[in-house]
């Protein structure tokens, strides 16, 4: 389709896309139309009603397919609506397996609306293969995976849960949000669908929701394209060609952010107050390797503890740089708080077991210098010690 001899980071710039046959014009134009006009009755065009097909957002579509390596992507209105529609594809009687650390939203899917409808689950730990494998029932129809996980960074082998699911004749669906296909192509390692929230690091400025998944087989596709026709939760023109322009500069947000938060990650290991950091990057995470093999790269998304969940107001408080919010993959750092933002949904006690602690916080690394956020974190544990120890 494209000329997939170019690197990933030209690709992102030259693709089909790259200037639009009609004017010339170095950017896909955004079509409006609702609908559009047939020659005669008994010859229907391309496009006829842009829930069906439209020509922005069939761009983007082409263009993440390409970039993941799949044969047939699609565009939807967020991240949820990706996932919820792709979770179609299963009926009632179906089981899925499941990662326990889940994204809070597809956490609420999974255990609030799929259950009404008769598909069962069960949460595992996905780094635990030996556990996977229990999981299995006789209806398992697929194994959904979200690595590295939120916001514990755990590590899953995309590769072994992928043949696992081919051994039992279940779908593997992976969530690639975190990484993109900058750092993870979860379809060569097997995967039948990828799906992103695309209002992360893809479009990357924290001013769109979008949601994106790609199929690896067109059998696959022609199914997930009917339930995104049937469904509708198509995503807008406006929204996709943003999506568009933030996946141009994809490679250069990624690295830079990601060069940052190895740094900022080494910087907390060793900072007063803080218990315990959880990057893939660090040559202490229990799945280093696997990340080392599978990705190319830890990303730029990192957690840490702190010592008591009592520090958490003072330390929110006294760091400035990083927004407070939910959300990830801007160019501007965002720290989160996962106990009251991305898993609210889940219940306190489940929350705490999985090891989302109440003193855990978030951090998206963005385009910031890393000195000037690694000296933001700095004054603000600075400060924090010398109040402690001025109490003691
Ligand atoms: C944000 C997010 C989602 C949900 O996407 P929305 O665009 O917010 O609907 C799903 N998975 C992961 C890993 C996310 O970070």
């Amino acid at each position: 389709m494209f000329m997939n001899a170019y690197s990933f980071d030209t690709k992102l710039l030259h693709n089909k896309y790259k200037f639009d046959p009609a004017t010339g014009g170095v950017s896909v134009p955004i079509q409006h139309a609702s609908t559009f006009h047939q020659q005669s009755v008994s010859e229907f065009g391309k496009y006829d009603y842009s829930r069906s097909l439209n020509p922005t957002r069939e761009a983007l579509e082409e263009i993440i397919a390409d970039l993941e390596g799949g044969c047939r992507g699609f565009a939807f209105s967020s991240g949820m609506a990706a996932i919820s529609t792709a979770f179609l594809l299963l009926s009632h009687g179906d089981h899925i397996v499941i990662t326990e650390d889940v994204y809070g939203g597809t956490f609420r899917m999974v255990t609030q609306v799929l259950n009404r409808f008769g598909i069962e689950h069960t949460f595992v730990d996905m780094t635990d293969l030996k556990a996977v494998e229990k999981a299995v029932q006789h209806n398992t129809a697929l194994f959904y995976v979200e690595t590295p996980s939120n916001p514990l960074l755990k590590v899953t082998d995309i590769e072994a849960v992928s043949s696992l699911a081919k051994k039992y004749g279940a779908y593997t669906f992976v969530d690639n949000t975190f990484m993109t296909p900058y750092l993870q192509k979860p379809l060569e390692l097997g995967a039948d669908l990828v799906l992103h929230s695309a209002t992360k690091f893809l479009s990357g400025h924290s001013d769109t929701v979008a949601g994106l998944a790609v199929a690896r087989d067109p059998e696959l596709a022609e199914r997930l394209y009917s339930l995104q026709n049937s469904f509708g939760a198509v995503l807008g023109v406006q929204d996709a060609w943003l999506v568009m322009r933030g996946i141009k500069t994809l490679s250069v947000r990624m690295k830079q952010a990601q060069d940052s938060a190895g740094r900022i990650a080494r910087f907390l290991k060793d900072a007063p107050l803080i218990k315990e950091v959880f990057y893939p990057g660090l040559e202490d995470h229990p799945q280093f390797a696997l990340q080392s093999k599978q990705a190319a790269g830890p990303g730029a998304v990192l957690s840490f503890e702190l010592q008591n969940a009592e520090l958490l107001d003072a330390f929110i408080e006294k760091v400035h740089l990083p927004v407070f919010a939910v959300s990830l993959g801007a160019v501007e750092s965002i720290l989160s708080y996962p106990a009251k933002m991305s898993h609210a949904a889940m219940p306190d006690q489940e929350r705490r077991s999985l090891g989302i602690s109440d003193g855990l916080l978030r951090l998206s690394v963005g385009l910031e210098h890393a000195d000037d956020l690694i000296a933001d974190f700095k004054q603000a544990l600075e400060q924090m010690t010398t109040q402690k120890e001025g109490i003691l």
